[in-house]
Order: C-alpha cells, then sequence, then structure tokens
C-alpha cells in the first residue's frame, strides 16, 4: 500500500484526464490521496473530489503565494469546507520566500491566522516553507501545538532544520525532487531522518520524479520517491511503503489500521518472530512504552505463539536472509520456543540470529548457551552502558545490580558457543560509545550502536 499524501487532483491540469490519473494511480497500488487545496476554490474543489472518491481525502487551505488578497471571511469559508468528514487537515499554509508573490509581513500574518485556525480545529496542519525555514520555525514554535502535528511537505531543509521541526511534532514528507541526480543533500536527510516520521508525497502535478521528469506528475509515480527512499534507507519497497503509509494513517486519521498482534513480520529481507511480550527489563527507551507499532506492524500479542503457529508462518526460511526471534520483548523467557523453531530452521538452511537483553542465564539459573550451540548463527546482546549504575538507570532489570555483570558474562560465554556475537548499545544521554566499544571488544564481540529513538 501506498499513500500519496500530497496532491492537487483538483487543479486544471488534471481536468481533461482526472478520472484516467486516478485510476491509474490505484493501479500502482496507491491506496489513499490527499489532495491538498490552495486557494479557496480549489479547497471547495478537493473537497467535492474527496466526496466523490471513497479512497480520496482533502486539506483544506491557502497557499502563500496567494495570501496577498485574502480577507478574514475567506477563513470562514475554508472553516465552513473544513467540517466535511474527508477533511483531513490544514494546509498548504506558510511561507515562500522564492517568489515573494506576497510579501513577507503579510505572508507570516496571514500564515499566524490560518495556524490559529487550524489549531482551533484540531487539524493537523501541511506546511510549505520554501526559501523561509528560519520565519517558519520561530512561527510554528510561537503558534503550533505539538500534540495536533502536521507535516513539512516537499521538505528542503538540511538534517538540522529536521530535527528541529520533527521537535515541534512535524512529519517530515519526501517527494520526487530525492529522485534527482543531484539532490544528494536531499538524500543525506532521508539517511538521518527516522523512517517512524516520514511520509511521501508527490505534490503533483509538479516535481515530477525521475524518470519522467519534465512531464506531468501523477499520484502513480509516488512509487518512484518510496524507491529511492529504500534505496537510501537499505530498506525493501514494501518496507517503505507500509511504514510511510502507517504514518499518515496515524497523523491523518485515516484508513483502518491492523490491530492484531503480529507474531512474524518482515523487515528488509528479514523475518522477525514475536514470541513475547513480557520483558526482564523496562528501558527508558523501549517502543513497548510508546508504541504498539514497529515499522508499521502491529506487536501486541494477546497470546503468545507456539513452535508450530511460528513454523507455519515461516514456511521455507531460505526465503528469507534469518529468521530473528526479537525484540518486543525478551525472546529467551521462551527458550523452548526458540530451540524448538530455531532446530527446524537450522535443519532447512535458514539462518537464525537472537537478539536479546542477555538475561537467559539469569531467567533460567542455568548456563543456556551450550543449549544454543549449532542452533543459533548470531546474537546481538544489549550491553546498552559502560558501567553497572547506568545500566540500571536505563534498562531498570528485574534482577537489579548483578545485572549488568550478569550481562557481560553472557556476552563473553556466548563467543564460545555461538559464531557472531554483538554487543549493542543505544546512544542514550549518558551512554560513552567508546567505553563500550571497550568493553565489547573485551568481551570479544562485535560491537553496534543504534540510534536513539530508532527501532527495528
Ligand atoms: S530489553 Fe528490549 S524489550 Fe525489554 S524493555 Fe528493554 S528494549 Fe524493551
Amino acid at each position: 500500500m501506498l499513500i500519496d499524501t500530497h496532491a492537487h487532483l483538483e487543479m486544471r491540469e488534471f481536468n481533461d484526464d482526472r478520472d484516467e490519473v486516478i485510476k491509474r494511480a490505484r493501479e500502482a497500488g496507491v491506496e489513499y490521496i490527499i489532495t491538498v487545496g490552495t486557494t479557496v476554490e480549489s479547497t471547495r474543489d478537493a473537497v467535492m473530489l474527496a466526496d466523490k472518491y471513497d479512497f480520496i481525502y482533502a486539506a483544506v487551505g491557502i497557499h502563500p503565494h496567494e495570501t496577498k488578497d485574502i480577507l478574514h471571511p475567506a477563513y470562514d469559508i475554508i472553516k465552513h469546507f473544513a467540517q466535511h468528514k474527508k477533511v483531513v487537515a490544514y494546509g498548504e499554509i506558510g511561507l515562500d520566500y522564492y517568489y515573494e508573490h506576497s510579501q513577507r509581513n503579510i505572508q507570516q500574518r496571514k500564515f499566524r491566522d490560518m495556524l490559529q485556525e487550524a489549531r482551533k480545529l484540531e487539524l493537523p496542519v501541511i506546511i510549505h516553507d520554501r526559501d523561509a525555514h528560519e520565519d517558519t520555525l520561530r512561527i510554528l514554535k510561537e503558534e503550533w501545538d505539538p500534540a495536533i502535528g502536521g507535516v513539512m511537505h516537499c521538505f528542503s531543509g538540511d538534517v538540522e532544520y529536521a530535527k528541529q521541526v520533527m521537535d515541534l511534532g512535524f512529519h517530515i514528507s519526501i517527494a520526487g525532487p530525492v529522485t534527482f541526480p543531484k539532490a544528494q543533500a536531499l538524500r543525506d536527510v532521508v539517511k538521518q531522518v527516522p523512517i517512524e516520521q516520514m511520509l511521501i508525497e508527490t505534490d503533483s502535478p509538479y516535481l515530477t520524479p525521475q524518470p519522467f521528469r519534465g512531464k506531468r506528475n501523477e499520484p502513480a509515480y509516488v512509487r518512484y520517491t518510496a524507491e529511492e527512499v529504500a534505496k537510501v534507507k537499505g530498506l525493501s519497497f514494501e518496507d517503505v511503503a507500509r511504514i510511510t503509509s502507517f504514518n499518515a494513517m496515524q497523523l491523518f486519521g485515516i484508513g483502518e489500521v491492523p490491530k492484531k498482534g503480529m507474531i512474524t513480520y518482515p523487515i528488509r529481507n528479514s523475518l522477525y518472530l514475536n514470541v513475547t511480550n513480557r520483558c526482564t527489563s523496562a528501558c527508558t527507551f523501549c517502543v513497548r512504552y510508546f508504541s504498539d507499532f514497529v515499522k508499521g506492524h502491529y506487536l501486541r500479542l494477546r497470546d503468545e505463539p507456539s513452535a508450530e503457529d511460528l513454523l507455519r508462518e515461516i514456511g521455507d526460511p531460505k526465503r528469507f536472509d534469518e529468521i530473528v526471534f526479537c525484540g518486543y520483548g525478551e525472546p529467551t523467557l521462551r527458550l523452548d520456543v526458540i530451540k524448538a523453531v530455531a532446530a527446524e530452521v537450522k535443519k532447512k538452511g535458514g539462518r537464525v540470529r537472537i537478539d536479546t537483553n542477555g538475561h537467559g542465564n539469569l531467567i533460567h539459573k542455568r548456563n543456556i548457551l551450550p543449549e544454543l550451540k549449532g542452533l543459533v548463527d548470531a546474537v546481538s546482546v544489549s550491553l546498552n552502558a559502560q558501567n553497572a549504575e547506568l545500566y540500571e538507570k536505563l534498562s531498570q532489570p528485574k534482577f537489579g545490580a548483578a545485572a549488568y555483570e550478569a550481562v557481560k558474562e553472557f556476552i563473553r560465554e556466548a563467543t564460545r558457543y555461538i559464531p557472531e556475537v554483538t554487543a549493542t548499545v543505544v546512544s542514550a544521554p549518558g551512554v560513552d560509545i567508546e567505553a563500550c566499544r571497550r568493553i565489547a571488544e573485551e568481551l570479544g564481540a562485535r560491537y553496534r550502536v543504534r540510534e536513539y529513538n530508532v527501532v527495528g
């Protein structure tokens, strides 16, 4: 599923073949389209289009180019259209200093007015900020409520700007220019921005991606942007489609998000196994405390799966690069299931990895690592900190102060039985990345730093 979160299907460029354009989008896997008003008239047309098609939603607003002549009653008309059940956002609004069809002070005043209108309506905002990042940021800080959220449409800033607007509750929307050969700066931003805060869009009829650059853009081409984002982030096309669609559904309240806990779920070309939601830690950064989803997959389990359930879903493990016991709970709590599933996967020629907090020996009160010999190819163990004090603070282990040394011992022991052992840390505040690297080396393990607030 793909969602084009920003198109202008109501514009006259589509007057001759609008229905065919919409049909092509559906055939290309575009599940929903948000068509975005830029004037009072186009807002009306966007809402009418949303009224006609189940899968089209509308945004209401006045583009900064058009703000010069608008008077206060225009806001009342926009407010009237905003009552329509298919309206999911207020936009596009903002500032544009590239053409400056309206003076800067007029643009800024009207931008503030419309942010206040959107806030009263509790609608997410779609922001246009060409060549006006500094003023946009200042006004958003003064006027916007991060709890309502919004999107920086066709993002054109740098990584620092992206971080600042994300802190204000905004998503970063990537459009066709990411496919242009000279757009390395934008691809660098894509690399750094968490996919969990990213949307994709066409801005059609504008900003046509490669390979159709120079022609009219249309929603079906959003897939080229998704493909480029996947390439840059080292994800699969399906991952980007699923995660950005999930993000859009959450932000704009559209579609039905699946709510059945998945016991297996693909990320890149690995298959992850969700064997339990229980854990012997309560890490301060754990995704379970702020989301039921990882990379667009719903992981809150009602019942824990059996080995048979898991094997049925895995099928032929050679379809995947690896089968991973992970991480929305502590998998070694279900050691018997790990052993039974891993044995079958190995028998069928698959590769097995476990992501663990390293409490397995504490949980089972014995050394479990010899039992995993020959069944597990790789293990990633959360070292998390350079000393016991910080470990206890960050991971809040059920086993108390003794847990840190036990985790280190687990890593050292793992290197005797498992071919590939990696100690991981999350770049959380207070973590000394280099000190942890030295500890990993002393224990004979590889080392990996995971980004704070990035999961999966
Ligand atoms: S060990 Fe993993 S699953 Fe458990 S609380 Fe920490 S981050 Fe969450």
